[in-house]
């Protein structure tokens, strides 16, 4: 006979954990399971967020030693020992999936190593083995994807960067979102000769302006190439063992070690019997979803990058927590709202960004729209030649200056924004801005100090 649980995650990443976590809380019987049960954590903890942060450190202590100098240590720039950095991050990493083993143990939640399949609604299927549940709750994530280009497998996706064993000496991204920003920078910055192909004029399209400019701005001046208006036609391997990117204009960029494709990714919905449940998926085989994370079918949720919308862990896990606490929780309006999300690019330097563009401000809101915006030389550049930017805007509503979007780079952008996402959470206005006494010195009290 089948096993049977009250709630059965399929994926042990952001969102599959979260939920389970917060059900057992409950007091709900449930199980995770999970394809990759030696790599427990999913995506973020092993092929995105949190070996991605430990590379930004390290491309931010480059730069930091680049600095040193002009605050009197003697130029202490060294080439960075990628094996013993790599070394680093995948210990810091096993820790984690250790640690999320010991913690499902301790929750009594059981652990199913496998690939889940349904067989029907609350019916799943995993290594030959049937599990019922009465909510059944998909979040098996996403995956990079790679374009249908004759040579793409030369190249490498996100995966593939944190399976490198070294730096590259010249490396090419071809992508224009925050991923490919993000690792363009960190290569960047530890040394490598990086080239960014972006198919339009602009990389992160859908940030408000003065970020993606400002950023664009700095990634040149640090030495990145960057190609705009050409799209990778296909791959070829040069004689000397060296890779050619053909684009479809004609130009041909060449001698690279590593292509990295960082042009989107797909759910990993293919291969989990959706048909057999009934739930549906969209064109791209993202599973729709409402307010409350109720797919088309009853008592089958998803949740997390699975779903579409917001592709982010925390997004993911305060997504599964509420839907733990409608259904074992007596919470039944319980859900997630998607608006005024936090978000962070770990670029060079950091972006900080909740809330609408300036742009969808003005599309929504029209002439009720005044924006504040500010661009400084943080104190930090002082005693050097380098003049980086830091650049900060506020958009606001109405007579009372709603805020609806605050956008911010420079140093210290990613740990700035989280507690101005509360106050905006919470409805501040302008005035609620002017009124808080800055903190001097520093580049955060630009923020409430914008004329
Ligand atoms: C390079 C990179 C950097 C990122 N940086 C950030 C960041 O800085 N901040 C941030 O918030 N987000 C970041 N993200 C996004 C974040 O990683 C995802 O939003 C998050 O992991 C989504 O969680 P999830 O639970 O939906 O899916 P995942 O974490 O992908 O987990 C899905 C799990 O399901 C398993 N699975 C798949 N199919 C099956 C099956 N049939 N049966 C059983 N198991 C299955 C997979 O093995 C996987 O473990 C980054 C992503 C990438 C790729």
């Amino acid at each position: 006979m089948a096993k049977s649980y009250d709630l059965l995650a399929i994926g042990a990443g952001s969102g599959g954990l979260s939920v389970a976590e917060r059900a057992a809380a409950h007091g709900a019987r449930c199980a995770v399971v999970e394809a990759d049960a030696e790599a427990l954590g999913g995506t973020c903890v092993n092929r995105g967020c949190v070996p991605k942060k430990v590379m930004w450190f390290a491309a931010e202590i480059a730069r930091t030693l680049g600095d040193a100098p002009a605050y009197g240590f003697p130029a202490a720039a060294a080439d960075c020992d990628y094996a013993a950095l790599r070394a680093q991050r995948e210990a810091y990493i096993r820790g984690i999936n250790g640690w999320y083993r010991t913690y499902l143990a301790d929750s009594d939640i059981d652990l199913i190593p496998g690939r889940a399949r349904f067989v029907d609604a609350h019916t799943v299927e995993v290594g030959g083995e049937r599990y019922r549940a009465a909510h059944v709750a998909i979040a098996a994530g996403g995956s990079p994807v790679v374009p249908e280009l004759p040579g793409a497998e030369l190249g490498i996706t996100s995966d593939g960067f944190f399976e490198m064993e070294a730096l590259p000496r010249r490396a090419a991204v071809v992508g224009a979102g925050y991923i490919a920003v993000e690792l363009a920078g960190i290569l960047n910055a530890l040394g490598s000769e990086v080239t960014l192909l972006l198919r339009r004029e602009q990389f992160l399209r859908s940030f408000d302006a003065m970020l993606r400019e400002t950023l664009m701005e700095e990634m040149i001046n640090a030495g990145v190439n960057v190609v705009p208006r050409s799209q990778a036609g296909s791959v070829r391997r040069a004689a000397d063992g060296t890779l050619d990117l053909l684009c479809r204009d004609g130009e041909v960029l060449t001698g690279f070690d590593r292509i990295i494709w960082a042009i989107g990714r797909r759910p990993n919905s293919a291969g989990l019997g959706l048909e057999s449940a009934g739930v549906a998926v969209d064109e791209r085989g993202f599973i729709p979803v409402d307010a409350f994370q109720n797919t088309n079918v009853e008592g089958v949720y998803a949740l997390g990058d699975i779903t579409g919308r917001a592709a982010l862990t925390p997004v993911a896990i305060a997504a599964g927590r509420r839907l733990a606490d409608r259904l074992f929780g007596a919470m039944p309006d319980r859900h997630l709202p998607y608006e005024n999300i936090p978000t962070v690019v770990f670029s060079h330097p950091p972006i900080g960004t909740v809330g609408l563009t300036e742009e969808q401000a003005r599309a929504t809101h029209g002439d009720a729209v005044k924006v504040y915006q500010s661009c400084f030389t943080p104190m930090y550049y002082a005693p050097m030649k380098a003049r980086h930017q830091a650049c900060m805007k506020l958009i606001t509503v109405g007579a009372r200056e709603k805020i609806v979007g605050c956008h911010i780079i420079g140093p210290g952008a990613d740990e700035m924004l989280q507690g101005f996402a509360v106050a905006i959470r919470m409805g501040a206005t302008k005035r609620d801005f002017d009124d808080t006494v800055a903190i001097h010195p520093t580049s955060a009290e630009e923020l409430v100090t914008l004329r």
